[in-house]
């Protein structure tokens, strides 16, 4: 296919200090729970995206010193020489493929907790540190701050030395020093360091000269700066980051501009639209002479083609885009913008990183398997026979494994009990703030459609008897899951009193159309993820007085780990949603709900008409069940595997569907190892040397 002329500007090269990037996609600096402590895994993720097209690749945040330890997260290190072979590894991978490799050097102050170097943290002025450890940060003296413009300098070279084409300087997501030295709020010193704008610009200023000074000849300097923080005064604001860009202007070699922090960076799609910061950042190419990358979970060609025309952008900046598909500038650049597996903004990627784990991706299961499966977003090995495979349920367990047999070549047959494909994923993008999940049913069915392979049967309810007669190979059972009514869940393991009461609804129900009547609701949650917070919205349009209850001591706070937990709060604050925290339900009468206080004998009672129930899911497995009740059968029906999977075999994210999907597919007559399995460990591991 040929390239669209309209996107000829994307392709252009760009001159970044004295490097050239050959086109303008630039993937940002993103974490990815590998870091130092897994750089083959690490690097063979960075190559997939110099493959797939971007001219820039950047680690993730780099710690330039001890001090600046960021444990337990996991992220890129150049304390001293002996860390550059790992960083190496990955410029020499992405050099193979024409791109530069760019390296987000900081020291992060006192947003670092240094748990493993146990050095004491560092701050402008003193502060206790930011993620909750109690232990405050130091002020820094003099001799401290031309310590880290030391210790900055020698990790610039370092970098230059592991091969890097671009070298940072970071002043965002309020996690570096350079970047605490500039706000207000971090920095009450009276020193040449502190008070007017000139003094807390100081030291970025410095460290930008230092790092030109140092490795500015082959090397380009890059500044990552916040220009807003949305905090008025105390932050970062748009009217005095014009103004420090303006101080700045042609200091740095590039300007890659976002907004902090990174809750407000990394907006989920339910929070923030395509191009969300552009408000706050287009203005910054006015005030310099040198290119700008910002970014805006970017998957348009059409707006990055826009932006680049009317002057907004010179380089489109993309993690999660270059997450969820590292080929997405091959496909522009070859027409093929159909195929372009669209970030749905759900932030399962954040997840890695706040758990401490290598990150995964919901619409690319390949994320984080780069290494230790040899899993590539693209390929997929030919199959291995003619075997013909059914799939049931067609959401996205079953949609992702018939896609990928498909794409195998394997003869898939798929039959779905709706009329529709795509299963929960389907009825949660109709919630409010979740269409773009949509697009992860979208991209799979319009991957299968053109397949001569794969045969699709919709209002095909199928039962052990049904998948007998089909006579298959092999059969994936991917009919998943259902909310229970019971609120049995993790707080409870006993039904609560008044369940069956025609008043008490799931989350299955409230998509179905089936609504409360009128009069306030309890809503129950013991799932601690976004749905509940999200039927409180639809609730609350409807009218109703909405109660949130949950015995946990927060709403909704696995969401801090997909980074929408404050937008959460704030929406159900100014929704007038009541949150109670900490009580179990108890019972419910028709008019009434007692609750009991998880921490002492207190009981508490709700007036309300109804209660809908957001606790746990059971698996949808009678079929399987019956399957495997008949096992006598299936040789003379020529099957010869039955799998279970995805939310059927374990109800949980889209993600670990997909996931799911994916794995079976790619393990279907697989040899051993070729998944990076060995023995009873499915896939290559990083072994300490002894
Ligand atoms: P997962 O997240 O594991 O993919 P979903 O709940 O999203 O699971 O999708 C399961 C799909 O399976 C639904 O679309 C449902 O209609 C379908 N399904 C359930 N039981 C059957 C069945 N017996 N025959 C065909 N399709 C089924
Ligand atoms: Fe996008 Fe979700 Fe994948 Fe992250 S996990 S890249 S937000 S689709």
């Amino acid at each position: 296919m040929a390239r669209d002329p309209r996107y000829d500007i994307l392709f252009e090269p760009v001159q970044i200090g004295p490097v050239t990037a050959r086109n303008r996609f630039y993937q940002v600096p993103h974490c990815n729970g590998m870091g130092h402590q897994m750089p083959e895994a690490h690097a063979a993720m960075r190559e997939i995206k110099a493959q797939g097209g971007w001219a820039v690749v950047s680690t993730e945040e780099c710690e330039i010193h001890p001090s600046g330890d960021v444990t337990p997260y996991v992220e890129a290190r150049l304390w001293d020489d002996g860390d550059i072979p790992t960083l190496a590894l990955m410029c020499e991978k992405v050099k193979a493929h024409g791109a530069l490799s760019a390296v987000e050097l900081t020291h992060n102050g006192y947003t670092a907790s240094n748990l493993y170097s146990r050095e004491v943290p560092l701050s402008p002025s003193p502060t206790p540190l930011k993620y909750g450890y109690p232990l405050q940060a130091r002020a820094m003296t003099l001799h401290d701050i031309r310590e880290y413009r030391r210790w900055h300098k020698n990790a610039a070279i370092r970098a230059k030395r592991a091969g890097f084409d671009i070298v940072y300087v970071y002043a965002a997501h309020d996690l570096s020093l350079a970047m605490h030295f500039l706000q207000r709020r971090r920095n009450q010193r009276t020193d040449d360091y502190g008070g007017s704008l000139e003094n807390r610009l100081r030291l970025l200023r410095e460290v930008l000269q230092d790092t030109k000074d140092a490795v500015g000849d082959t090397c380009a300097v890059a500044l990552r700066f916040a220009t807003e923080e949305f905090l008025g005064e105390g932050g970062v604001q748009n009217a005095e980051a014009k103004e420090i860009v303006q101080h700045l202007a042609d200091l740095p070699d590039l300007w890659d501009v976002n907004v902090a922090a990174w809750y407000n960076d990394s907006l989920t799609s339910r929070f923030g639209a395509e191009g969300y910061q552009q408000p706050f950042t287009a203005w910054v190419k006015q005030a310099t002479s040198k290119p700008v990358v910002g970014v805006g979970r970017f998957t348009s060609p059409d707006t990055m083609a826009r932006l680049v025309r009317e002057g907004a952008l010179d380089l489109i900046g993309a993690a999660r885009p270059s997450i969820a598909d590292p080929f997405l500038p091959k496909k522009i650049e070859t027409g093929a913008i159909d195929s372009i597996r669209e970030c749905i903004g759900c932030n399962i990627c954040v997840s890695g990183d706040m758990t401490i784990t290598p990150i995964r991706c919901t619409q690319n299961p390949s994320m984080g398997e780069e290494w230790r499966k040899g899993w590539h977003p693209e390929h997929i090995p030919a199959r291995k026979s003619e075997k013909r495979v059914l799939v049931v349920g067609a959401g996205p367990a079953g949609l992702e494994a018939t896609r990928a047999l498909g794409q195998r070549g394997y003869e898939v047959m798929l039959a779905e009990a709706g009329e529709q494909l795509g299963g929960r994923v389907l009825k949660e993008s109709a919630l409010p703030g979740l269409s773009e999940w949509r697009r992860v049913r979208d991209w799979r069915v319009g991957r299968i459609e053109p397949m001569p392979n794969v045969s699709v049967f919709r209002g095909n309810e199928l039962g052990a008897e049904d998948v007998l007669a089909i006579g298959a190979d092999a059969v994936v059972i991917a009919t998943g899951a259902h909310w229970v009514r019971t609120g049995i869940g993790r707080a409870a393991s006993a039904p609560f009193i008044g369940h069956d009461s025609a008043q008490v609804f799931t989350p299955d129900d409230l998509m179905a159309g089936r609504f409360p009547d009128a009069g306030p609701v309890l809503l129950y949650d013991d799932d601690g993820f976004y749905l509940a917070s999200v039927l409180a919205e639809v609730l609350a349009a409807r009218g109703h007085e909405v109660h949130y209850v949950t015995p946990e001591d927060t709403i909704a706070g696995w969401t801090a780990n997909t980074l929408d937990y404050r937008h959460i709060q704030k929406r159900l604050r100014k929704l007038g949603v009541h949150l109670h925290t900490a009580k179990t339900l108890e019972a419910f009468d028709g008019g009434q709900a007692r609750l009991a206080c998880v921490w002492s004998e207190d009981t508490l009672r709700l007036p309300v008409s109804s209660v809908v129930t957001v606790t746990m899911r059971l698996p949808n497995d009678a079929l399987y069940q019956d399957l495997l009740a008949r096992q006598g059968d299936w040789q003379a029906a020529g099957i010869t595997q039955v799998r279970c999977l995805g939310d059927a075999e374990a109800p949980g994210l889209i993600a670990h569907a997909v996931y799911a999907g994916h794995r079976f597919a790619r393990e279907f007559e697989a040899a051993p190892g070729e998944n990076g399995d060995a023995g009873d460990v499915p896939f290559r591991r990083v072994r300490q040397r002894f």
